[in-house]
């Protein structure tokens, strides 16, 4: 359950960045702090650092690694890993995404690459995991990233097995407030799913990873073309999913140029992450892709019968084989389930505690 603001106070615990037994190989990482101290307050409320560039902002500062103390790993893709890193000037906490240039160029996917970042670097919402800035050296592009403090969505579904109405109406509330924002700027998103989207200090959505998709083909969750659990059936139909394509290699997939999608496809994607919190597995799931495919093309699925009725009238009308007759995203704003379930207000009033709590802490009268 979320817990209500006014009942809890936000703990402020200081993060420990032990240096990781992981270490690069080569020079472009040397001397990293072995122990770095910091609190959490630096992740909450980033407006104050350098780092933060406003929406209109001239890159003016030029990035190297020296300028980070690296911490421990967060995770890794298949051409990149992420670490947890320090601002030395300012101590401020973020997440450097970083790719080998070998690879990039091994899959040539250099210009798809710089296009995606730069897009992302344009992108200013609360529920988007911000992108700040990018450096590269001789043999690597570094993207610094907002550090996300619970991982993904994926991971807490993982742990967590399935969600109440309550925690799933809140995160698609604000999966889909992200993507109300893209939509307007004309950005799809086209491979909505849980590992690609972050959750922040408290599990507010961050969504992330906008169309790189440079991702490892080795299984149905990470192809260049998207997912197909979480495909829309005009997706599939357009892009002529070929089964063999999907357990291609990356170089493989480099042949395939991305059709846009219309939005509709990332609601029909909103769909099935709604489903997959609900019931903890995806509804057109099975170990054959074969028979996904056939199963999403016949919207063959079936609603747990656990399942609350205004949650499967909501499902019903985004998994909606004609795109058409999706719910839209004003929809989704106005649906019951929404409206009922989504706590829409808590996380401005969590953070409105927190900067509050914040300032009286460094203000005592
Ligand atoms: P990616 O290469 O974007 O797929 O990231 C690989 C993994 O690193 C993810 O699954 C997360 O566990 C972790 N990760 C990526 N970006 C961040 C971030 N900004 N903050 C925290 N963890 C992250």
């Amino acid at each position: 359950m979320i817990k209500n603001a006014s009942s809890s106070t936000p703990m402020r615990p200081a993060i420990n960045i032990q240096k990781d037994p992981y270490v690069f190989s080569d020079d472009a990482l040397k001397s990293p702090s072995n122990h770095v101290s910091m609190d959490v307050s630096n992740i909450v409320t980033p407006y104050q650092t350098k780092i933060q560039q406003e929406p209109n902002e001239k890159r003016t500062k030029k990035w190297s690694i020296d300028d980070f103390n690296i911490g421990r790993r967060l995770g890794e893709g298949s051409f990149s890993t992420v670490i947890l890193v320090e601002e030395k000037k300012t101590g401020f906490l973020c997440a450097l995404k970083v790719i080998k240039k070998s690879t990039i160029r091994q899959y040539q996917q250099e210009h798809q690459l710089i296009r995606e970042l730069e897009i992302h670097m344009r992108l200013f919402h609360k529920h988007i995991l911000r992108m700040y800035d990018f450096f590269y050296d001789s043999s690597r592009i570094y993207v610094i990233l907002e550090y996300a403090a619970n991982d993904t969505l994926a991971s807490y579904l993982k742990h967590h097995q399935h969600l109440d109405n309550i925690r799933t109406a809140t995160f698609i509330y604000q999966i889909a407030d992200a993507l109300n924002y893209c939509h307007r700027l004309k950005i799809m998103h086209r491979d909505l799913k849980p590992e690609n989207i972050l959750l922040g200090q408290f599990h507010e959505i961050k969504l992330a990873d906008f169309g790189l998709a440079l991702h490892c083909p080795s299984s149905r969750r990470t192809q260049y073309i998207g997912t197909m659990d979480y495909m829309a059936p005009e997706v599939i139909e357009n892009e002529d999913v070929n089964i063999d394509d999907l357990s291609c290699s990356p170089a493989d997939s480099t042949t395939k140029s991305p059709i846009p999608y219309e939005e509709s496809a990332d609601l029909w994607s909103l769909g099935i992450i709604t489903y997959e919190l609900l019931a903890g597995t995806t509804p057109f799931y099975d170990a054959e892709l074969t028979i996904t495919k056939k199963r999403i093309l016949s919207c063959d699925y079936v609603l747990p019968d656990n399942i609350h009725m205004d949650a499967s009238h909501f499902i019903s009308h985004l998994l909606k084989y004609d795109r058409l007759e999706r719910l839209t995203i004003p929809d989704v704003f106005e649906h019951i389930f929404i409206r009922s379930f989504a706590q829409i207000n808590f996380l401005n009033e969590t953070l409105h505690h927190f900067a509050s709590m914040h300032h009286s802490q460094n203000n005592p009268q």
